[in-house]
């Protein structure tokens, strides 16, 4: 088996480019011509690999797609517009009126509001749970569930549940587990190993090469057997474990139309080929970061599941080895000192978004909380003390003297 980025490197191009370029072209058009009519015929009928329409297929992104199919094993990749567009795109397929989701009650707050308004809206019920306590997951789950979801590393709670055990209660009541990777690339985290079966990432993350550009990704492990699932299972009578893979292909994801640019794919692309290195060396500022923050007296408490101390410490080193996401969290003595803190920062910027080659700073609770109450705030741990980290590769003692002199009263 290649490394990652040998693999990345030398995932062949499906047709040899007219110049020899070494990296796959832009193809920015949005139609393809056919020779003939039985050839177009065939291209719509799918029994072809030929493309029509860029918003259905495209060879730039086609490529990149293939690119994350070699890395990670799985043989349905299908690359969207951004990372809400794969959740939205995914959980609308799977879904009906009258059905529900089991989902973790800490997400990422963008996602919590799809789940808790927009597809309330279609009659599906979302049940948020405690996915670390295994009992309160199952007791949630009936012969309407249609999926468990949840984060590998929760943002920005940082929290981590057992993969393994949950795609055991997943399995016994028939119902795909569903992961948002995000926090964890495929780099540090194989989620077939854990029984996962969809991998939802916002790309716009680490493989973007730096926030570069909006993307997201729907890795489909073609393992569930979609019979089971009450929307898919005459499909799955007829196209076995590729039913999801059909029917996202060629009904949610073409008819949404939150597909992936060409440019923003050829750039994702670039970024995936740096991913492996970028990613170990902000995963090493922030055990350096979180170490030093967890000594400062201005600190009332540091969160990261890479340190000795986190309660999903054991769990992070079985799942993701020492790399248990990038991002870490701490509480200051109160919102004014947060807001002076990062008021006084010269090199981490004050910004939204994780895992650019910058380090990013945010308040949360004032920011992407910002429209949620504060009974759903505290129910989320969204306190107001918080603040969240992502350390980007920058020299750690930068940034560590930037820390430094900003915590200083
Ligand atoms: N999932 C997680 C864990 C995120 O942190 C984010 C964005 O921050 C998303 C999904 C949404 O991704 P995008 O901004 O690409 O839509």
């Amino acid at each position: 088996m290649k490394d990652f980025t040998t693999q990345i490197l030398s995932t062949p191009y499906v047709k040899a480019d007219a110049h020899r370029a070494l990296s796959e072209p832009i193809y920015s058009n949005a139609a393809f011509d056919f020779e003939t009519a039985e050839q177009m015929e065939l291209a719509f009928q799918g029994k072809i690999g030929e493309h029509s329409y860029s918003r259905v297929s495209n060879p730039t992104v086609e490529h990149f797609e293939m690119r994350i199919r070699a890395i990670t094993g799985a043989p349905n990749v299908t690359a969207v517009g951004s990372g809400m567009a794969a959740i939205a795109d995914t959980l609308l397929l799977l879904s009906y009126a009258g059905s529900n989701i089991v989902a973790s009650r800490h997400l990422f707050g963008n996602t919590f509001s799809f789940l808790e308004t927009t597809i309330k809206a279609f009659g599906v019920e979302t049940r948020f749970c405690d996915t670390t306590n295994l009992q309160e997951v199952e007791a949630k789950i009936d012969d309407n569930t249609v999926a468990i979801f949840l984060e590998t590393v929760t943002n920005p709670q940082l929290e981590i549940a057992d993969l393994s055990a949950l795609s055991v209660i997943a399995r016994k009541h028939k119902t795909p587990l569903i992961v948002d990777s995000t926090l964890t690339p495929p780099t540090v985290f194989r989620a077939r190993q854990f029984g996962v079966d969809i991998e939802l990432i916002s790309s716009t993350k680490c493989i973007s090469g730096g926030a570069t550009s909006i993307g997201g990704l729907i890795v489909d492990y073609g393992a569930f057997n979609w019979t089971h699932s009450p929307k898919l299972s005459a499909l799955g009578r007829k196209f076995g474990p590729m039913a999801f893979q059909y029917k996202l292909r060629r009904e949610v994801f073409r008819n949404m139309g939150a597909c992936m640019s060409p440019f923003s794919a050829y750039l994702q692309s670039l970024g995936l080929e740096t991913l492996h290195l970028r990613f170990e060396r902000a995963v090493s500022n922030c055990h350096r970061i979180s170490a030093f923050l967890d000594t400062h007296p201005a600190v009332k408490a540091v969160s990261y599941p890479g340190m000795k101390s986190s309660p999903f410490h054991e769990l992070g080193l079985r799942q993701f080895g020492d790399a248990p996401g990038a991002i870490l969290t701490f509480e200051l003595a109160s919102r004014e000192a947060c807001f002076a803190m990062l008021n006084r920062l010269q090199l981490i910027r004050r910004a939204t978004n994780i895992y650019d080659n910058r380090s990013l700073i945010i308040h949360p609770a004032s920011t992407i909380f910002c429209d949620f109450d504060p009974e759903k705030r505290a129910a989320l741990h969204i306190s107001d003390t918080l603040l969240r980290l992502s350390p980007g590769i920058e020299s750690p003692d930068a940034l560590i003297a930037d820390l430094e002199q900003a915590l200083e009263e």
